[in-house]
């Protein structure tokens, strides 16, 4: 089976877990800050704080942005499911803005119309997640432009998108991101098994979301809200949560951060090779902005209709080729249909969900294995 994504492990990650187990630490010890360290030096990023999955990183970066119960945060339909889930489970209403149909990220036009009734209407969103969908940035001009009008925060869930660039600044480092988001879960660019990280500029942000990883627990002294009764004293002064990545994740992580430029290459060049193969397919390959480079996490592709994709992804499956859909629209999930939410809603979402298809894509797929998926593709698309 070729599936759609999957990591790469050299003989230096296992090394790196290894050491680890050997060690005093295998959690809270000096492989988190090391690996925070590597991210926050990659990507130009101020500060970095790692936690155990990007699901947890966008629930503390919404609580570190004070969203909770009134709050409004506003995402796309075209994610998973945890972009819209962040702001759930601090209490918040969730709203959608349409997905643009060249680039498959958010719309800026729809966001502004969607921004201008909720003005006239008292209901304009405190935060926007935006997603940095298959790996390319969102157009961050028109989000900066149209967050200076409107004051939104911004939170970019760039799970896809370590090592892509806007403008040859990277992903994580990007002035308009109040709080940026990566994952690193296996079958992203780079893994710790399980594992998530805030990027941001913003001290007091990046302090408290240090604390609600950990309970919302300060052990600083400089910090304390109360008399320091000495050395064993600490203060719980938030409500946060076990989301700590273990020392085991965080030396996998570290040691995959010093393979991204490789990683990244190797995305590429598999991308381009997709793209000249299947020039000559019917069907639509991924846009790339201009003025951004992707991550190429997922390679998807567009099919004529719903009755062919599934014909193409039966086939495909058939032949052992881990084909796969990104994303069922969240808002048609029955989660949020009982939120109110229904087919229509977001045209261009639910129009792009029907035909698309992720290609496998991933750094260690082979050339000879790419060309079984285009064999076994255009074989489908006869
Ligand atoms: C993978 C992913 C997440 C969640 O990442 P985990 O590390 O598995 O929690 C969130 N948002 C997007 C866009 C993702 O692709």
């Amino acid at each position: 089976m070729i599936p759609y994504g999957r990591q790469s492990i050299s003989h230096e990650d296992l090394a790196a877990v290894e050491a680890v187990l050997r060690s005093d630490w295998l959690t809270q010890g000096p492989a988190v800050p090391r690996f925070e360290a590597a991210v926050a030096g990659y990507v130009g990023a101020q500060h970095a704080v790692a936690v155990n999955s990007a699901t947890s990183a966008l629930h503390v970066a919404c609580a570190a942005l004070s969203v909770g119960p009134g709050s409004r945060v506003w995402t796309v339909p075209n994610t998973f499911v945890a972009s819209a889930n962040c702001a759930r489970y601090c209490g918040a209403d969730v709203g959608f803005v349409d997905i643009d149909r060249q680039s498959y990220c958010i719309d800026a036009h729809d966001l502004e119309r969607r921004l201008r009734a909720a003005r006239a209407s008292s209901s304009l969103p405190d935060v926007l997640v935006s997603v940095d969908f298959a790996g390319q940035a969102c157009d961050y001009e028109a989000i900066a432009k149209l967050k200076a009008e409107f004051g939104f925060r911004l939170i970019e869930d760039a799970s896809h998108a370590i090592g892509a660039t806007f403008r040859d600044q990277r992903i994580g480092a990007l002035a308009v991101a109040d709080i940026t988001v990566f994952s690193f879960h296996p079958v992203k660019i780079v893994t710790s098994a399980e594992g998530g990280m805030l990027l941001t500029a913003d001290s007091d942000l990046a302090e408290s979301a240090r604390r609600l990883r950990s309970h919302g627990i300060e052990r600083d002294p400089q910090r304390l809200l109360q008399k320091d009764e000495g050395g064993w004293y600490y203060e719980q002064q938030a409500l946060g949560w076990n989301y700590r990545i273990t020392d085991l994740q965080a030396a996998l992580g570290a040691s995959q951060v010093a393979r991204i430029d490789g990683f990244l290459e190797r995305r590429r060049a598999l991308a381009r090779r997709y793209d000249e193969a299947l020039s000559a397919l019917p069907l639509q390959r991924p846009w790339q902005r201009p003025d951004a480079l992707s991550a190429y996490h997922l390679y998807p592709v567009l099919l004529r209709d719903a009755a062919q994709r599934r014909l193409v992804y039966e086939h495909l499956r058939d032949a052992g080729i881990g084909v796969q859909v990104h994303y069922l629209p969240v808002h048609l999930q029955p989660y949020y249909r009982a939120l109110g939410f229904a087919p229509g809603d977001f045209p261009v979402a639910e129009w792009y969900a029907e035909r698309t298809l992720s290609l496998p894509l991933y750094a260690d797929l082979t050339e000879a294995a790419q060309d079984r998926v285009l064999a076994a593709l255009s074989e489908a698309l006869k």
